[in-house]
């Protein structure tokens, strides 16, 4: 199975330094630091073994009736349980994508025209700008619900969009509510880390007759997260962001909802005719091998806390080194690899390039790359909606960074990346 591997010490991992018996180390080069986990993560060494090992001697097509074919198609099945698992779910009800944008979009792609679709402020682009199509094109009324200060959505105003939307709905439908009123909330946020009240969403869409669709992207299979047990009716994910391979993610579909569902990728019959496409089997594989190795690890504990301990290090180091850091969030309900600060008078693209150091000198003063983010990936070069929905002024948004950790970090990695980020502060 997956790697229990915490990641090499870095006292064992000198540049340019090869393993004992003369083999290249695994892993990126020795001098990077990478706490960008949020964007994407490590493949575990095992899973990426099996992936390959699958794309070469299980390649047949999981549709064709052969003997080979019939192999695959075992393995598509084998994955389906794994993963249906890990998440209390029923295999039926797994969609396999190519990952959470069109899992998201998928998902979005079931609207009906002219419904009330209700989004928190926080949401991630491949969930708000199809809200936005869905405005443009369908003429949907797009509701975004604000958060407070630390990123929670504000229950009260979403309970009062899902009474406006219901008032309507009842005015305009005679099919029944479940798409006329569409309620999307993601399950943790990728750039400050707060994990929403899933449960509590859950329960008004249901006292209102709204659909609930989560993106977990942040959070399931990563973390225990069962869909059907906190009212929601689809969730989306993406196996990247667990230590699985890129490309590859699902959406699941409360068992109720998957007749009505429709294909938005046209052609054959994969995936009950709901997303036609050969299936990447090898991927979906490594996709099912990591999520259980996350979910059903022995240690699963024991890791979390290890992560959260690091994280916790590192802020306190930067508290203490830089006194005036605002730190986004909510502490009580976080993702634990996440640290989300803004750091006043400073210019984190700046301080992020420093930090990579094209030359490998990373202000440490020895010769790391360490790589974090601003944000998120995906709104590079844009002012962050989700900073800027928990009331962060552009001007402070100048100096926001995001660390987010996995497994493979060490203590010594957080110690180096606090006192590079501190150095740099007080140089500046
Ligand atoms: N939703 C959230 C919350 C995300 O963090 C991401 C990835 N940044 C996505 C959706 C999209 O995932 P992918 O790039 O794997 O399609």
């Amino acid at each position: 199975m997956a790697s229990r591997n915490s990641g090499p010490s870095r006292r064992a991992r000198k540049p340019g330094r090869k393993q004992s018996g003369g083999a290249e180390p695994i892993g990126p080069e020795p001098w990077i630091i990478y706490m960008d986990n949020n964007s994407t993560t490590r493949t575990y060494d095992d899973v990426a073994q099996e992936v390959a090992k699958a794309s070469v001697t299980l390649y047949a097509n999981p549709s064709s009736s052969h003997l080979f074919g019939r192999r695959a198609c075992d393995l598509l099945k084998t994955s389906r349980i794994m993963i249906a698992e890990c998440l209390r779910a029923q295999p039926e009800e797994l969609v396999f994508t190519s990952g959470a944008t069109e899992s998201n979009t998928l998902m979005f792609g079931q609207i009906r025209s002219r419904s009330t679709v209700i989004i928190s402020a926080i949401e991630h682009p491949s969930v708000k700008e199809n809200a936005d199509w869905l405005a443009e094109n369908k003429g949907c009324r797009v509701l975004r619900i604000p958060v407070n200060s630390r990123g929670t959505i504000r229950l009260d105003a979403l309970e009062e969009a899902l009474g406006e939307a219901r008032d309507l709905a009842g005015k305009t439908s005679s099919r029944g509510a479940a798409t006329n009123i569409f309620v999307s909330v993601m399950f943790a946020n990728n750039e400050i880390g707060t994990v929403q009240p899933v449960r509590e969403i859950g329960e008004l869409c249901r006292k209102y007759g709204a659909f609930f669709h989560c993106d977990a992207t942040q959070y399931a299979g990563k973390y225990i997260a069962y869909p059907a047990e906190l009212g929601v009716d689809a969730m989306s994910m993406s196996a990247h962001k667990f230590h699985g391979p890129k490309g590859v993610g699902a959406l699941w579909v409360a068992e109720r909802h998957l007749a009505w569902f429709r294909a938005t990728a046209r052609g054959g019959k994969q995936e009950r005719g709901i997303r036609a496409g050969t299936e990447n089997t090898p991927g979906i594989w490594g996709m099912a091998l990591a999520m259980r190795h996350n979910i059903r690890d022995r240690d699963f504990v024991a890791h979390c806390r290890r992560v959260r301990g690091m994280r916790d290090r590192i802020r306190m180091a930067l508290r203490e080194g830089i006194p005036d850091i605002i730190v986004n969030g909510d502490e009580a309900h976080m993702l634990p690899n996440t640290l989300s600060v803004c750091i006043p008078d400073c210019d984190s693209r700046q301080l992020i390039d420093r930090l990579a150091g094209d030359d490998g000198d990373s202000g440490s003063g020895r010769k790391y790359a360490i790589c974090i983010n601003a944000g998120s990936a995906c709104s590079k070069g844009k002012r962050s909606q989700v900073l800027e929905a928990i009331g962060v002024s552009e001007e402070l948004e100048r100096g926001a960074l995001r660390i987010s950790l996995s497994r493979f970090n060490t203590d010594e990695e957080c110690d180096i990346v606090a006192e590079a980020i501190r150095k740099l502060c007080r140089e500046k």
